[in-house]
């Protein structure tokens, strides 16, 4: 039987290359996005390619939003009564501020949408999981959820994400859900790929920092993601994998 898995912020980025890789294997993606069009066009994409209507469906949702997230769920167990993976990959940049430049308003974004989204998201998931005997989800973390970084929002909010992986994984692990994250440095994919495209001083002093010498890809995450919920990760839980080029290895 397909594994029905949920990917928020598949609209695009790394949340939509990994979406492709589930739906390539054989899953049913749940792809939800806060921007609708962007879903749709990638849920209709993964049903083209795979030849079937129902390899994928978009169902958006604004993560930040406690009432947008219930009602997400709500059409999950109508359609689907069940959850088997998912992966809280919805997010934004912080804009690179430190603390004392930080905008009150990017602060509140990324609070709102990089930790709450990931609680709201959380809360429903290990729920529906437990539900019908367990799970793996994978939360979309960043090198800035385990070293320091000056951008201020960003890396207090992705050190929260960090913090909730390893308390839901201690909680709900012995009851069959399992919960990890991935830890990507600088991708070419997203958010990071205007860091890359835009090449520069900027961009080489940022990759110098990756040892492998080159920024990743959305594959490369995608493919982390999808191990951490694979059967062969069955004993790996509360895990902040790095996938970072040895990034954080320095
Ligand atoms: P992206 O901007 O392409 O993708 C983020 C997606 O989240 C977008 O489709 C956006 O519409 C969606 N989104 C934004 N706010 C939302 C909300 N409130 N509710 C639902 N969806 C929302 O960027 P990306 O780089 O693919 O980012 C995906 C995740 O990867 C983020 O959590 C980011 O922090 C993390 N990450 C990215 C990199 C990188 O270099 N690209 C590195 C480390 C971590």
């Amino acid at each position: 039987m397909s594994r029905v898995v949920l990917i928020t912020g598949a609209g695009g980025g790394i949340g939509s290359i990994t979406a492709t890789q589930f739906a390539q294997a054989g899953d049913t993606v749940i792809v939800s996005d806060i921007n609708a069009e962007s879903a749709s066009a990638v849920a209709l994409a993964l049903c083209e390619a795979a030849g079937d209507p129902t390899r994928a469906i978009a169902l958006p949702a604004d993560v930040s939003d406690r009432g947008s997230v219930e009602a997400l769920f709500d059409n999950i167990r109508e359609r689907f009564g069940r959850l088997d993976c998912a992966f809280n990959n919805a997010g934004i940049g912080g804009g690179g501020a430190p603390l004392l430049d930080t905008d009150d308003a990017i602060w509140d974004a990324c609070v709102s949408i990089n930790l709450n989204g990931t609680y709201h998201c959380l809360k429903q998931e290990v729920a529906l999981m437990l539900e019908n005997g367990g799970g793996a989800i994978v939360n979309n973390c960043s090198i800035l959820g385990v070293n320091g970084g000056a951008n201020a929002a960003y890396t207090a909010t992705k050190h929260g994400i960090a913090g909730l992986t390893k308390s839901v994984a201690v909680a709900y692990s012995g009851q069959g859900v399992r919960c990890n994250a991935v830890c990507p440095g600088l991708i070419d994919a997203g958010l990071g790929s205007r860091t890359v495209q835009a090449g520069g001083a900027k961009a080489d002093a940022f990759i110098k920092l990756h040892p492998i010498g080159r920024p990743g890809t959305g594959e490369e995450v995608a493919q982390a993601v999808r191990w951490l919920c694979s059967p062969e990760a069955s004993f790996v839980t509360g895990d902040l994998l790095m996938v970072d080029g040895g990034y954080s290895a320095r």
